[in-house]
């Protein structure tokens, strides 16, 4: 469904990326964790198109992408929920909302989705009128995955959605993960909080310094007491 090849990035000679490759298959939810600074929001930034490889490619639905505009990769389906619940502050939640749609022309498919958001994010509904910029930061996050899901992505690119959250809200949008996940979109998901991360992945990548050092099964990965020590913990 979605894979990435061998990327390579780097920042004025600096590798962020040194030959990342992925796959994550259709109705999955995978996980790609690792310390601060590994190269994760570089690797998802690179798959949108926001960033550039020096080499390397990546593909949707076996069709290769890695020229294709960030725009053109939105159109097909691929949808980068970003890092920082980067709402638009100065707009209400119902026109952050309909941004998310903006490439979208089927109408009754936009006025069911829309309603799908507000069952799934029930407080985006309630506040309607109110300018984004005003809720709390875990409505933020909620707002910033509504509008990801009303481009109706096949799959979804989720940047640290768990990030500065009280512990409430964290088991909300990992429940809020698993259930898009249902509905059929296909996710990668990068997180800090890799224990709850690999509590509702299929399958996990855990990267180093621009590198991956260990994939596999998240069930296994849970369970291994050298990713015990590393990322989760103890
Ligand atoms: P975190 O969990 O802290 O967000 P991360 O795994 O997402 O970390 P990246 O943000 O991808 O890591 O950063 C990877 C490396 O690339 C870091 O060393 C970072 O400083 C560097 N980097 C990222 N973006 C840029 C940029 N625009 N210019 C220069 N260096 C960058």
């Amino acid at each position: 469904m979605f894979e990435i090849r061998d990327l390579k990035v780097s920042f004025g000679g600096i590798q962020a990326l040194k030959g990342i490759s992925l796959e994550v298959r259709e109705g999955e939810i995978v996980t790609l964790i690792g310390a601060n600074g590994a190269g994760k929001t570089t690797t998802l930034r690179t798959a949108s198109g926001l960033e550039k490889p020096l080499e390397g490619s990546v593909f949707l639905d076996g069709k290769e992408i890695t020229k294709t505009s960030a725009r053109d990769r939105v159109k097909a389906g691929l949808i980068h929920v970003p890092e920082g619940r980067r709402v638009f502050p100065q707009l209400t939640v119902m026109e952050n909302l309909d941004l998310g749609a903006f490439q979208r022309r089927d109408r009754a498919g936009i006025a069911a989705d829309l309603k799908m958001v507000f069952e799934r994010f029930p407080v985006l509904a309630d506040r309607k009128t109110q300018l984004a910029g005003t809720l709390s930061g875990g409505e933020q996050q909620m707002l910033a995955m509504g509008r990801g899901l009303m481009a109706r992505p096949k799959v979804l690119l989720l940047d640290e959605p768990s990030m500065g959250l009280a512990p409430l809200f964290v088991q909300e949008i990992f429940d809020i993960i698993v259930k898009i996940r249902e509905t059929g979109t296909t996710i990668l998901l990068v997180e800090q909080n890799a224990n709850m991360a690999l509590r509702i992945a299929n399958r996990a990548y855990v990267m180093e310094t621009g590198k991956i050092v260990l994939s596999g099964e998240a069930s296994e990965l849970l369970a291994s007491e050298d990713v015990k020590h590393a990322y989760l913990g103890g």
